[in-house]
């Protein structure tokens, strides 16, 4: 490219490298879905086809960027995690979070009328936020997916409670508000129970563990996983070398693996032991 008198402009742009070596978490949320869902009549308080389509947007974002480890979604928001190795971008801040967000959106509209066919797309179009957050440790990235999991199931128990008082007990968004507030999951348990015959545990998974988006391979048995040297610094010239490869075929088989979603407990250590591969 050849330089011109308008070059320097360039020098106002600012670096937004992410610190090495740390978790990148990209979070996204639809602006203003409480809108968006009146205007397209979402199901209250689950619309289990909002839900299916955001879960194939997130299921083609993993497909479209193999650096992405797992991914996890509830309501109108999902969480893209980066392996703390990503070197995606230079790990570009603004490249990372514009990318993730656009590819999620243009994935969202593009499938719409697959789980909406009759109520096509019309302007104001769903748009969504996003934001980068970097954890340094796999402990603190495990805190992260945990508080979202624990954040679903807090709203999910409340959402469930407090639609039931208005479908099915005849109550306005009032006085539903006003009989849940202070009340603890022991008492909305209740509620629903009683006066509803609706067995909380009985709900689907969907609707309590919020959805999990990951590749597919072939899950380790408990107690069983193999120790993986983790430090360069410790490796010599020749398990480096043999690491690359590794690297090298971790990578296609990554692009290769079917991405799936699940429905499970991320809060224990189960699910991650089983799939030891996610935060090695
Ligand atoms: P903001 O732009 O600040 O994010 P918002 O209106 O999107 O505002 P959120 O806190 O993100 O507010 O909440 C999203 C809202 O979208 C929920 O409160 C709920 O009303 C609605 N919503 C999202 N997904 C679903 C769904 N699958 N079923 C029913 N309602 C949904
Ligand atoms: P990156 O992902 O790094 O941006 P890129 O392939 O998008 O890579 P750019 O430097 O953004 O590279 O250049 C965009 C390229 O897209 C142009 O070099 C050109 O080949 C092509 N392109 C974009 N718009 C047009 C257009 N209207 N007509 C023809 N070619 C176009
Ligand atoms: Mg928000
Ligand atoms: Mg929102
Ligand atoms: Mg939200
Ligand atoms: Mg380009």
């Amino acid at each position: 490219m050849a330089n011109s008198m308008y070059e320097y402009v360039k020098a106002f742009e600012q670096p937004d490298v992410l610190l090495p070596n740390t978790w990148i978490v990209v979070r996204i949320d639809g602006r203003g879905f409480h809108k968006f869902s009146a205007k397209y009549a979402f199901e209250k308080p689950n619309d289990r086809r909002a839900l299916d389509l955001m879960n194939a947007a997130a299921k083609a974002v993993l497909a479209d960027l193999p650096d992405i480890v797992i991914a996890y979604g509830i309501s109108d928001e999902y969480s893209f995690v980066f392996h703390r190795s990503c070197a995606l971008f230079e790990r570009r801040s603004s490249k990372l979070i514009t990318t993730i967000v656009s590819t999620f959106t243009a994935h969202f509209v593009h499938q719409w009328s697959n789980f909406f066919p009759d109520q096509p797309l019309s302007v104001p179009l769903p748009s969504f936020d996003g934001r980068a957050v970097l954890y340094p440790t796999v402990q603190n990235l495990r805190d992260y997916m945990s508080w979202r999991q624990v954040d679903c199931h807090i709203n999910n128990l409340y959402n469930t409670t407090f639609w039931a008082l208005i479908q099915q007990g005849g109550v306005d968004a009032k006085e539903a508000e006003k009989e849940l507030a202070g009340s603890l999951a022991a008492d909305k348990n209740e509620i629903l129970f009683s006066r509803f015959k609706v067995n909380y545990n009985n709900e689907p998974e969907i609707y309590k563990k919020g959805s999990i988006v990951l590749r597919d391979y072939e899950l380790v048995e408990p107690g069983t996983a193999s120790e993986t040297l983790d430090e360069d610094s410790a490796k010599t010239v020749e398990q480096l070398v043999l690491s690359k490869t590794h690297e090298e075929r971790d990578r296609k088989r990554r692009a290769k693996a079917r991405v799936t979603v699940l429905h499970v407990d991320i809060i224990k250590d189960e699910f991650w032991e089983r799939r030891p591969w996610l935060l090695s």
